[in-house]
C-alpha cells in the first residue's frame, strides 16, 4: 500500500498542535486518500454492524460515533482549502470526490444491519443506563439515519443514494459557477472621471484588484461584496453603478456552462422526490422537523411579524432616499442601484456618522484585539500568536488560544483578506473539532473574511458592517473553541441550524458597545480614542436603513420557503417563480433580493439552509432577547450572566435541546418585542 506510505494525507502529522503539514500536500494526494480512508470507514462500520455481541451503547454508538476519524480529517482539510484557497486542480477533485462522498456516506446510513443495532438501542433508550449526553448522541445519530433513509423499504434505497448523489454533484457545480462569475467579472475604471465619488480607501482597494488582475494603470471593481458596495454607495456614476449592479445581480444567471437554473431546477426536483420518500408533502416540510422552529407554520408566523412592518419602514425610508436625490437636482425615481448612494447622503446628514470618519478608528488589527478582548473578558480567554508557523497562505495568523488557568483550549486561524481563488462572503469552519473520546482533543477552528486588504504598508481598514461580520464569525469561531463535550457530533457548533447563529449574532453586540469602542477603536495612525459623540451617533445610526436591510433579507427568506413547499417542483422555472413570489408578497420595486436565486449559494451550494434561511431572523430573537440579560444586569461583561452563557450556548455543542438551552441561560423563553425593537420596527412612525 504505497498510497499509505508516501501520501502525507494518511500519515500521523508530527506537526504544532497538529495542524494539517499544508506546505507537504499537493492536489493529487487527494483522490487516494479519500479512496483509502473511506474504504478503511466502511471497514470499520461492516465491524461494527457484524459484531456478535448485542448491542449496546459503547459497542455500536459510540464505536459509530468513533470510526471514521481519518476520513473526517481528509474532508475537513479538503472542503477548508476548496472554500478558502482553491485551485483547478483542486475544484477537479472537488467535482469527483463531492459525489463519492456523498455515495459512501448514503451507503453508510443505508447499511440495514448497522441500523437495526442503533433501532434497538434508540427505542430502549429510556431504560438504557444512558447519560444525558449519550442519550442525545443516541437520538442524534439514529435521526441521521433515519432522514437519510435507513427506514426505506429495500426497493426505495437504490434510488434514494443516487438522489443523494446526483445532489452532492448539481451543488458543487452551483457554487464553482458563482465563483466563475465573480471572478471572471470586472469593471475597469481608467480616470478620474470613472473614480468620481469613491473614498482613497476604495481607490486603493480597487487599485490592489487591478493588479491582482495584470490590469496596468486602472482600477478594477469585481463583484465581491468588500468592492462592490462600496461602489454602489459611493459612487457618484450612476451609468456604472447601474452596470455593475445588473452584473452583480445576475451572477448565476447566463446562458452557456455557467448557468446555474437549470441546476437548481434539478436540485428542487430531487429534494422533492427526497422528501415525499420520507412521506412528507414537500422539502420544507422534512427540512423543519430537524430544526428548533419545527414545522413552516411556526416560520411563517415569525416571518409575518416583521415583513408588513419592514415594508413600511422601507418606504419611509425611500421617500428620504426620493428628497435627497431631489435636493441634488436628480429627478429620476430611485432604482435599485440608486438605494445604497442616497442612503449614504441621508446617513451622512442625518446622524452624521460617515465611514470616511469611522475607518480610521476600525484597523482590522485593533479589532481583532477587540474581538480577542471581548472573549477575555467574557470568557477568560487569551490569543498568543505564532508567527513561527506557517498556515496555507502567508495572510493566514495562527493563534493559540489559553483558557483560564493558563489550560491550552484550542488553535484559531484568522483568514481575513479577499483573493480571487476564494468563496466570497465570510464563514467560521474547523479543521479539527474539540472531543473527549481519544484523551483531549483540542478543537482548531477558523474564520474566513474578504476584506479588501489594505496597501503594501499601511493597515487594512474596516468599515461598521465589517467590524460587526468580524465579531460575528468570531462568535461562531468561540462557539467551536469553547465547546466541552465528549463526543466529536455533538461538538461546538453541531448544533440544529436555527439555533448556531445565536452565538454568532449575540457576539455582534459587543462590537458597538460603548465600554469596547472606547478601549479598542483607536485611531490607527494617532492612536486617538473615537470621540463619545462619534460612539453617540454610531449607536442611533444602527436603526438607520433597517427597512431596506430586513425587506432585502426576509424576502429572500420567504422565497426559499415558499420554493421549497411546493407541492410538486418539477420543471419549475426558478426565475418566473422568484418574480411572481416577489409580487405575491408586495416585494417593493426599489430593493432586489439580498440573495437571487440563480446565486444563492445557501440554499443550492449545499443544502443546509435550503427551507432554512429565516434562520438568521429565528436566532435574532434568541440574540435580541439574549443580549438584553446583560443589559439588565447594567454591565455588558457580568460575570453572572457571562458564566451561564459559556455553560449552556458557548460549551454545550449539540448536547442540550436548544429551547432548554436558552431558557437554562435566560430563565425564561425567548420574546420576540427586542427583536423588533433592535431593528426599529416597534413603531414604524418614529423616523429612523
Ligand atoms: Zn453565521
Amino acid at each position: 500500500m504505497t498510497e499509505s506510505t508516501d501520501n502525507p494525507l494518511l500519515q500521523p502529522w508530527q506537526t504544532p498542535y497538529g495542524l494539517p503539514p499544508f506546505e507537504r500536500i499537493r492536489p493529487e494526494h487527494y483522490g487516494p486518500a479519500f479512496e483509502h480512508a473511506m474504504r478503511a470507514h466502511r471497514a470499520h462500520v461492516d465491524a461494527i454492524a457484524e459484531s456478535s455481541e448485542p448491542p449496546t451503547f459503547d459497542n455500536t454508538i459510540a464505536a459509530f460515533d468513533r470510526c471514521g476519524g481519518e476520513l473526517g480529517r481528509v474532508e475537513r482539510l479538503f472542503f477548508n482549502l476548496a472554500a478558502s484557497e482553491t485551485s483547478p486542480a483542486l475544484q477537479a477533485v472537488e467535482r469527483e470526490m463531492s459525489p463519492r462522498l456523498a455515495s459512501h456516506y448514503s451507503a453508510i446510513h443505508l447499511h440495514a444491519t448497522l441500523f437495526a443495532r442503533i433501532e434497538q438501542l434508540f427505542q430502549r433508550r429510556e431504560e438504557l443506563p444512558l447519560a444525558p449526553e449519550q442519550l442525545r448522541l443516541v437520538e442524534r445519530i439514529h435521526l441521521d439515519f433515519v432522514r437519510e433513509g435507513a427506514r426505506l423499504p429495500a426497493a426505495a434505497r437504490t434510488r434514494y443514494a443516487a438522489i443523494v448523489e446526483r445532489l452532492a454533484e448539481l451543488t458543487t457545480r452551483f457554487s464553482q459557477n458563482v465563483l466563475a462569475d465573480e471572478s471572471s467579472y470586472r469593471l475597469v475604471l481608467r480616470n478620474e472621471r470613472d473614480l468620481a465619488g469613491l473614498p482613497e480607501d476604495l481607490r486603493a482597494a480597487a487599485r490592489a484588484a487591478a493588479q491582482e488582475r495584470g490590469e496596468a494603470d486602472a482600477w478594477v471593481i469585481t463583484l465581491s461584496r468588500s468592492l462592490i458596495v462600496p461602489f454602489l454607495t459611493f459612487s457618484d456614476r450612476r451609468d456604472l453603478r447601474e452596470q455593475a449592479f445588473n452584473a452583480w445581480i445576475h451572477r448565476g444567471e447566463h446562458d452557456g456552462e455557467h448557468d446555474n437554473r437549470p441546476l437548481a431546477r434539478e436540485i428542487l426536483k430531487l429534494r422533492n422526490e427526497q422528501a415525499r420518500s420520507h412521506g412528507y408533502r414537500h422539502y420544507a416540510d422534512y427540512a423543519l422537523v430537524d430544526r428548533m422552529a419545527g414545522t413552516p407554520d411556526a416560520v411563517a408566523g415569525l416571518l409575518k411579524q416583521v415583513w408588513e412592518p419592514a415594508k413600511a419602514r422601507a418606504a419611509v425610508e425611500r421617500d428620504a432616499l426620493r428628497a435627497m436625490a431631489l435636493a441634488h437636482g436628480a429627478e429620476h425615481a430611485i432604482e435599485p442601484w440608486d438605494w445604497r448612494y442616497y442612503a449614504e447622503k441621508v446617513r451622512k446628514a442625518r446622524h452624521r456618522v460617515d465611514d470616511a470618519v469611522l475607518k480610521p478608528f476600525f484597523s482590522l488589527e485593533r479589532m481583532l484585539a477587540a474581538a480577542f478582548d471581548t472573549a477575555h473578558r467574557l470568557f477568560g480567554l487569551r490569543f498568543i500568536e505564532r508567527p513561527d508557523i506557517r498556515a496555507y497562505h502567508a495572510d493566514v495568523r495562527i493563534f493559540e488560544v489559553r483558557g483560564r488557568d493558563d489550560r491550552m483550549v484550542g488553535i484559531f486561524l484568522s483568514d481575513n483578506y479577499a483573493r480571487p481563488n476564494k468563496r466570497g462572503g465570510a464563514w467560521m469552519s474547523a479543521y479539527r473539532w474539540q472531543s473527549r473520546v481519544d484523551g483531549e482533543t483540542l478543537p482548531i477552528v477558523v474564520n474566513n473574511n474578504n476584506f479588501a486588504k489594505g496597501p503594501a504598508g499601511e493597515p487594512t481598514l474596516l468599515s461598521a458592517d465589517d467590524v460587526r461580520t468580524l465579531f460575528h464569525e468570531f462568535g461562531h469561531g468561540l462557539h467551536g473553541l469553547l465547546s466541552q463535550v465528549t463526543y466529536e457530533r455533538l461538538s461546538g457548533t453541531h448544533v440544529l441550524r436555527d439555533f448556531v447563529e445565536l452565538p454568532s449574532q449575540l457576539f455582534e453586540h459587543w462590537a458597538f458597545e460603548p465600554a469596547v469602542l472606547k478601549r479598542h477603536a483607536l485611531h490607527h495612525g494617532t492612536n486617538e480614542p473615537l470621540p463619545d459623540e462619534l460612539i453617540g451617533r454610531l449607536k442611533e445610526a444602527r436603526r438607520f436603513n433597517q427597512g431596506f436591510e430586513t425587506v432585502e433579507y426576509t424576502a429572500c427568506a420567504l422565497v426559499d420557503m415558499a420554493l421549497h413547499a411546493l407541492p410538486d417542483a418539477d420543471g419549475v422555472d426558478i426565475t418566473a417563480f422568484e418574480r411572481a413570489e416577489l409580487e405575491r408578497i408586495g416585494m417593493p420595486r426599489e430593493i432586489v433580493l439580498r440573495h437571487r436565486l440563480p446565486h444563492f449559494g445557501h440554499l443550492f451550494a449545499s443544502s443546509g439552509y435550503a427551507a432554512g434561511y429565516y434562520v438568521y431572523m429565528w436566532a435574532e430573537v434568541l440574540d435580541a432577547d439574549g443580549y438584553d440579560a446583560f443589559v439588565e444586569a447594567g454591565n455588558p461583561f457580568d460575570p453572572e450572566v457571562a458564566d451561564r452563557l459559556l455553560r449552556y450556548v458557548y460549551s454545550s455543542g449539540g448536547t442540550l435541546p436548544p429551547a432548554e438551552a436558552y431558557r437554562s441561560f435566560r430563565g425564561r423563553d425567548p420574546r420576540v418585542e427586542p427583536l423588533l425593537a433592535q431593528r426599529g420596527l416597534a413603531d414604524i412612525r418614529q423616523p429612523a
